[in-house]
């Protein structure tokens, strides 16, 4: 199943179609539903997906501890099978015709609130698909009314949630990174840039988690968990870089992708990869669990929503004065760090291997302009989709 991050994006917000406010449309052919099925985004969201023949016109409510999206001049499909990921919010799912409309039934583990319509989305049929309603919920309480009508409801009065980034300072303890011909090590340049960015989104309102405050070894599999555990919904991995050529400087950002995107990519991802090697446990079980529980819907959406930060990321690095390095915007590599559900990548923040940018880095004012960009990286990045 393929859902572009770009098609959620063009699509949202004309997706409810008012059932009161349409004429009742006597020769519309009858509507069905082709396909049901749930699975889990980032930030433990329950999405339900109904797949229908032609554009749903829909009204959702919340009775008793359940979800029913009510589909207008639509027929039950007895050979409807729902597929039901285990841990979403759905236990159960049910049809029942009502007249001419369709009623799904969504039998749910926990109560939730009304669903904010930026989370209710209408895409349209590509290659693998028909028209699909979709729906994101989280767990939460109940709705103070019982029914709502999509078109009259304004969007439910919650508290707006904070977004949760998780920090990670590579390196740590008796892995210091690489060192520069100063001396400088990676672990202590990454952890006084990771606690100086967490002082400064907490003050821009979001929520931050650090991997590491101290000077400690972390193997990259638990940095990745630590995300998943916060229920991150942006992770930032800090690193410092060092080239064979004393003459490389520059910044530079990388996602994930089985694939380095060249070789000097590769070889950067070998050599931070290694930083478990000195621990004894691999990743390897980890990084099988982890494909295991993301569908490749969510691999995929995950992997889109990392590159939007990192090209995000890299468009802010080249407004402040910060040295780029040569190349591409956004590289890709195998990082360990960042396998996980969560979106994140991974920010080279210069070379310790060049002299004058060791220097550069052991600056307060440079960690402070290097903060300043990810900072507004952050406040650009699109959370809401
Ligand atoms: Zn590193």
């Amino acid at each position: 199943m393929k859902i572009s991050r770009r098609e959620l994006l063009k699509i949202t917000g004309f997706g409810i179609v008012a059932l009161t406010a349409l004429p009742r449309m006597a020769f519309a052919a009858r509507n069905s539903v082709r396909g049901l099925r749930t699975g889990i985004q980032p930030g433990n969201k329950t999405r339900l997906v109904i797949e229908t023949a032609n554009r749903p016109s829909f009204n959702v409510s919340y009775p008793n501890n359940q979800l029913v999206i009510t589909l207008t001049n639509t027929a039950l499909n007895s050979n409807l099978s729902a597929s039901l990921t285990s841990g979403a919010l759905v236990r159960s799912v049910s049809q029942a015709q009502v007249g001419d409309s369709l009623q799904i039934i969504a039998n749910l583990t926990q109560s939730i609130s009304e669903i904010p319509k930026n989370q209710i989305m209408i895409l349209e049929p590509n290659g693998d698909n028909d028209y699909r309603l979709v729906l994101d919920f989280v767990a939460g309480a109940a709705p103070a009314t019982y029914t709502t009508n999509s078109a009259t409801t304004t969007t439910a009065i919650t508290a707006a949630r904070k977004y949760v980034v998780v920090i990670d300072a590579g390196h740590g303890g008796k892995d210091p990174g690489c060192i520069g011909k100063g001396g400088t090590r990676e672990k202590d340049i990454v952890l006084s840039v990771a606690k100086k960015l967490k002082t400064k989104l907490d003050a821009n309102g979001f929520k931050t988690h650090l991997t590491r405050a101290d000077d400690r070894y972390l193997k990259l599999a638990e940095r990745a968990s630590i995300a998943e555990k916060k229920k991150a919904d942006l992770f930032i991995s800090l690193h410092a870089n060092a080239n064979p050529s004393r003459k490389m400087k520059g910044f530079s950002i990388y996602t994930l992708s089985e694939k380095a995107s060249d070789e000097e990519a590769k070889k950067l991802a070998e050599a931070e990869n290694a930083a478990d090697k000195i621990g004894v446990e691999g990743f390897t079980e980890f990084e099988e669990n982890i494909r295991i529980a993301l569908s490749s819907l969510q691999q995929h959406a995950v992997a889109e929503m990392s590159e939007e930060y990192a090209t995000g990321c890299a468009r802010a690095f080249k407004k402040s004065s910060i040295e780029q390095q040569p190349g591409p915007d956004v590289r890709h590599a195998p990082f360990a760090v960042l396998r996980s559900t969560v979106p994140g990548a991974l920010l080279e923040l210069g070379h310790l291997s060049n002299a004058a940018e060791e220097k550069l880095l052991k600056t307060s004012s440079h960690q402070d302009k290097l903060v300043a960009a990810i900072v507004k990286s952050v406040k650009n990045y699109n959370f809401e989709v």
